[in-house]
């Protein structure tokens, strides 16, 4: 994820690469780094905002007609000085930035230690980096060489930008499964993550395709196909202006997040699922997997957004498991005096691993004996640092105040994680196991499916923005995403918003149904199908108005409901990562209206 930024021509790079970085910031980052060449290659690197590394070079020789640079979101290797982009070859020749993730980093990497390569950061570029380098050395090809033997070993996603001191006229890009733009200039060309760097300066860019390599030279761009063979660059003039280029087109950073999700899913199931194997690994679950698997019971301790999903493994967890699980607000775990016994293990979730409540709870939990397991975002965060164990959901930075991608993230960890404890203990069977792990590997195209049907949706969510209140019911595994649903209605349209469990409305709640409540159903087919269908009865006959969200082909429901939002066919255990999607968009929709 995140941001690079390059340039070669004929004006000084450092300006450029820095306001484009700065361009960039949008996208949320932890720290940012500069390589350029005058003579000699020089690396400028600094943790946190574009303008620490701005100040930190204050004063420096920053000339030079050709550069890269790099805003860095961490997946490997806690934000630091050391592990800040560019690296730089153990020859000190070539610089390098990198976006997205190398997953057999390891592999390679103990290779390269074996021919006695020491490394300089914790990263997964620089080990791709050294690897180049070590082609190059062995075969004596050309860097353009060496960087296409390396990148058919890679598995992954990049895009990746090098620099050679020994041959500073010309920039070398790579691109598979991030996005890199090209914006064609006169005797110049600049390379970004995004066109928002590049539309003061050209219109006329080229979008580099997965498996292409650019060769870039101030007044020449060929593209090449990993096998060699030239590929004509398909050249587009830019008519997006600069504020909606950094929202990706989208009209907020709430619906781009949206429909990051397909893509967020595949990322954070990269790598761990393992389709080939039947398996899923992570390592920061496996190394503690005895720990975890003879945990007495789970506390999960979370806030809002994460709450709902840390509710929804509570479901999952003692379903697959069978290890007692309880959920708390993190805001009150941490001010009464919970009974902790060793052993006892806390999951703690966050997206940003910051969160106020959720430290000062683990902390007293950790004083007590627990182990912590940590589920966050953001890498190296306090969250993270303060767990013995745990996994990153690898959603991306998160700019939209409403959590969307995130969450579903979280969901995708928690059931592998559940998966995994399920496996190693024994309590699901090898059948269920890898039915289950079909059902994860068929979620991203699974969320798109949904993702079309946003004309509808937005037609359901206008019908009723008139509203001034709304009900959200759910049983099961549709609770929590009923709750989630009601949580994100409020953030965005302000309109009073309550999540139930479907079978609490006859003790109380059903006496506010009237006409002109909407109330929406998470009715997707599971074991409560049946009974979801009588609590829908019951809000029919007080006149509610009923939007369900259904599982495709369900005429029963579809015949009772006001408006249907139907979502492909799952197994109950993932369907919260689908049936959530149209709740978003839903609640996106009535509140910008
Ligand atoms: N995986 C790389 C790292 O952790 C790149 C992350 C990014 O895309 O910024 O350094």
């Amino acid at each position: 994820m995140c941001g690079i930024v390059a340039y070669i021509g004929h004006r000084q790079a450092y300006p450029v690469i820095l306001k484009g970085l700065k361009r960039l910031e949008y996208r949320g980052y932890d720290s940012a780094g500069i390589a350029l060449i005058n003579h000699s290659l020089k690396l400028y690197k600094k943790r946190g905002k574009v303008v620490n590394l701005e100040e930190s070079v204050l004063g420096q020789q920053v000339d030079g007609s050709v550069g890269i640079g790099h805003t860095r979101w961490a997946t490997h290797g806690e934000p630091s000085d050391r592990n800040a982009h560019p690296h730089r070859s153990s020859n000190g020749k070539l610089a390098m930035i990198h976006n997205g993730i190398i997953e057999n980093y390891a592999l390679l990497k103990q290779e390269l230690i074996k021919k006695g390569y020491r490394f300089q950061s914790d990263t997964d570029p620089e080990v791709l980096l050294y690897f180049i380098e070590d082609i190059q050395k062995k075969n004596g090809s050309s860097l353009e060489e060496a960087l296409r033997i390396a990148l058919k070993r890679v598995v992954g996603a990049y895009v990746i930008v090098l620099v050679d001191e020994d041959n500073p006229d010309t920039l070398l890009a790579a691109r598979k499964g991030s996005p890199l733009v090209i914006g064609i200039g006169k005797g110049e060309h600049f390379l970004a993550s995004d066109a928002s760097p590049i539309v003061e300066y050209t219109r006329e860019v080229v979008y580099v395709n997965d498996y292409e390599i650019a060769i870039i030279k101030p007044d020449e761009l060929v593209l090449k196909n990993l096998g060699n063979e030239r590929q004509t660059p398909y050249i587009q003039q830019l008519d997006l202006e600069l504020a909606a280029i950094e929202k990706g087109g989208y009209d907020h950073f709430m619906l781009k997040e949206i429909f990051e999700q397909p893509q967020t899913i595949h990322d954070c199931l990269r790598g761990r699922l393992d389709m080939a194997n039947k398996m899923i690994t992570m390592p920061g679950i496996e190394k503690n997997m005895e720990l975890i698997k003879n945990a007495n019971r789970i506390l999960i301790v979370a806030c809002g957004t994460s709450w709902h999903a840390g509710l929804e493994a509570e479901y999952i967890i003692e379903e697959l498991c069978r290890i007692p699980v309880e959920v708390e607000y993190a805001s009150e775990f941490r001010y009464r005096n919970p009974v902790i016994h060793p052993g006892d293990m806390i999951i703690a979730i966050s997206q940003s691993g910051e969160t106020a409540d959720t430290i000062v709870a683990i902390e007293k939990a950790k004083e007590q004996g627990a182990i912590i397991l940590g589920v966050v975002n953001v890498v190296g965060s306090s969250i993270a640092r303060l767990s013995h164990a745990g996994a990153y959901t690898h959603a991306g930075p998160e700019i939209g105040v409403a959590s969307t991608k995130a969450f579903t993230a979280q969901l995708t960890v928690l059931t592998m994680i559940a998966l995994m404890i399920a496996k190693e203990k024994g309590t699901i069977s090898g059948e269920r196991y890898l039915h289950l792990l079909n059902q994860l590997n068929e979620l991203p195209e699974k969320v798109s499916k949904v993702l079309e049907n946003v004309d509808l949706i937005k037609q359901v969510a206008l019908r009723y923005v008139g509203a001034s209140d709304a009900l959200f019911l759910g049983r099961g595994y549709n609770f929590p995403i009923a709750l989630e649903g009601a949580l994100k209605l409020k953030e965005i349209s302000y309109i009073h918003a309550e999540g139930y469990p479907a079978a609490e409305m006859k003790h109380g709640p059903i006496a506010l149904v009237e006409e002109t409540l909407p109330v929406v159903f998470v009715a997707t087919k599971d074991a409560s199908h049946e009974k979801i269908v009588s609590n829908i009865q019951e809000i029919k006959a007080r006149k509610g108005k009923v939007i369900a969200v259904i599982t495709e082909g369900d005429h029963i429901i579809q015949g009772m409901a006001d408006d249907v939002l139907p979502v492909p066919e799952t197994d109950e255990i993932v369907a919260p990562v689908i049936n959530t999607i149209p709740l978003q968009l839903l609640a996106y929709y009535m509140g910008v209206d």
